[in-house]
Formats: structure tokens, C-alpha cells, sequence
């Protein structure tokens, strides 16, 4: 099963993605966490990518679908993934048809989280990670039980340069899915939206339901 993940930044994909690989078993690809690894370990990767990330901007598509695709190319994505983060545009969408086509897979579902923009400016700006294991935190929705601290690992919190409000602003006019990506799912009859803004629990159910687990 290959699953995509689409929708705008802080619509909820990274933390609905950790929900879903748990139940369904899928490897979870973020590329946007890949990104980040890359940046923390100062590759060449990482060097090039940050000069957009930071700007709020799309990391360029070659770069991006090689990344991705040397990585489906390995063992434990033999069988399936869910991808979250990508793609991101409609050349993206292609080349991960062309690559899963080459070798006999499809696409099986893409799952599109909608939430409004106000409601994203407020969820981004006051997000806050764990730099160890990646749990997502919110400083009034969903904060942790001590200040700066991870509840699952005890590790440090940190914010995201690209969730300062300013930077949000111009990433939520990049990020958004554009409608040519959404209309390549739903004409191929893959797509099924859902509703946000509700609780975690209530999207998630939903999420899993499509993917009939
Ligand atoms: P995310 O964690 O998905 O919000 O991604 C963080 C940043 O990584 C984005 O703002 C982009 O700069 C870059 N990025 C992630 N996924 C992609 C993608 N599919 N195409 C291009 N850039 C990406």
C-alpha cells in the first residue's frame, strides 16, 4: 500500500502520519523530514535544501524527487509507504507515479487534509518539536506537561525557523497543494478529503477507516 499524505503546513499530516504508520505498519516518509536530518547533519543535501527552507520556499524538484526516490528504491520500501510532504506539485506527483509504475506498485490513496488559513497561522506559530524523537506539541492546544520538554522522551523542545509567523505567511501561499495536484488524485478516483479543524482522534479514525483498517 502507498499512501499520500497532502495538505498545508500544520494541517496536521506529520502527527496524523505517526498515528497511522503505528496501526497500518507503513514506513513514514517525510520530506520534509528528511530535509531536516540532512540540515542537523551537515551534508550537502542539507546545505542546499536549508536556503529554501528557510525562506519558506519549495527545495527545487530534482533535488527533491531524487531524494525521494533513491530512498523508495531501498528494502523496507518494497512494499509500501506512506509519503508525507510529497508531492508537493503535480511534477512530483509524476515522477512518483512513473517510479512506482516501473516497478509494478501504484498509488492507492492520497488523503487530503483541509484546515483554514487563519487556523494555520495559529496552529504553526505555536508549534514546538522534539529534537529526539519528533513528537509535535502545541504551546496552548496541546502543550507538554513541563515548559521546553518532551513528555514521551524528556528531550529538548525547539521551534522551527520556518514557523515564525512572518515565514508562515509565505509558506502557506507555496505549501498549499496546488489544485492540479488535487485533481490528479481525485480524476484518478484516489482522493479523499477530510475535515481538519476537528480532533485529532476524529481525523484520524477517518484517515484509517479509508484505508480500511
Ligand atoms: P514540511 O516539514 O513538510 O513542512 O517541510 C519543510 C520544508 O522542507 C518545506 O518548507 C520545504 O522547504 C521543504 N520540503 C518538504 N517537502 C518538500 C517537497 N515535496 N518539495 C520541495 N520542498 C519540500
Amino acid at each position: 500500500m502507498f499512501v499520500v499524505l497532502l495538505g498545508p503546513p500544520g494541517a496536521g499530516k506529520g502527527t496524523q502520519a505517526q498515528r497511522m504508520v503505528v496501526e497500518t505498519g507503513l514506513l513514514h516518509l517525510s520530506t520534509g523530514d528528511m530535509f531536516r536530518e540532512n540540515v542537523k547533519n551537515n551534508t550537502e543535501l542539507g546545505l542546499l535544501a536549508m536556503t529554501f527552507m528557510d525562506k519558506g520556499e519549495l527545495v527545487p524538484d530534482e533535488v527533491t524527487i531524487n531524494m525521494i526516490l533513491d530512498r523508495i528504491s531501498r528494502q523496507d520500501a518494497a512494499s509500501g509507504a506512506m509519503f508525507d510532504g510529497f508531492p508537493r506539485n503535480l511534477i512530483q506527483a509524476r515522477a512518483l507515479d512513473d517510479a512506482l509504475d516501473d516497478r509494478g506498485n501504484a498509488i492507492s490513496h492520497a488523503l487530503l487534509i483541509s484546515v483554514p488559513d487563519e487556523e494555520l497561522i495559529l496552529r504553526l506559530s505555536g508549534r514546538w518539536l522534539c529534537r529526539e524523537c519528533g513528537a509535535v506539541y502545541h504551546e496552548k492546544n496541546d502543550p507538554p506537561e513541563k515548559v521546553g520538554v518532551c513528555d514521551s522522551c524528556s528531550s529538548d523542545l525547539y521551534q522551527r525557523d520556518d514557523d515564525q509567523a512572518d515565514v508562515v505567511r509565505s509558506r502557506l501561499k507555496t505549501m498549499k497543494p496546488p489544485s492540479d495536484l488535487i485533481n490528479h488524485y481525485k480524476d484518478s478516483g484516489l482522493l479523499s478529503e477530510f475535515d481538519g479543524t476537528r480532533g485529532l482522534d476524529e481525523v484520524t479514525a477517518d484517515l484509517l477507516g479509508v484505508l480500511q483498517l
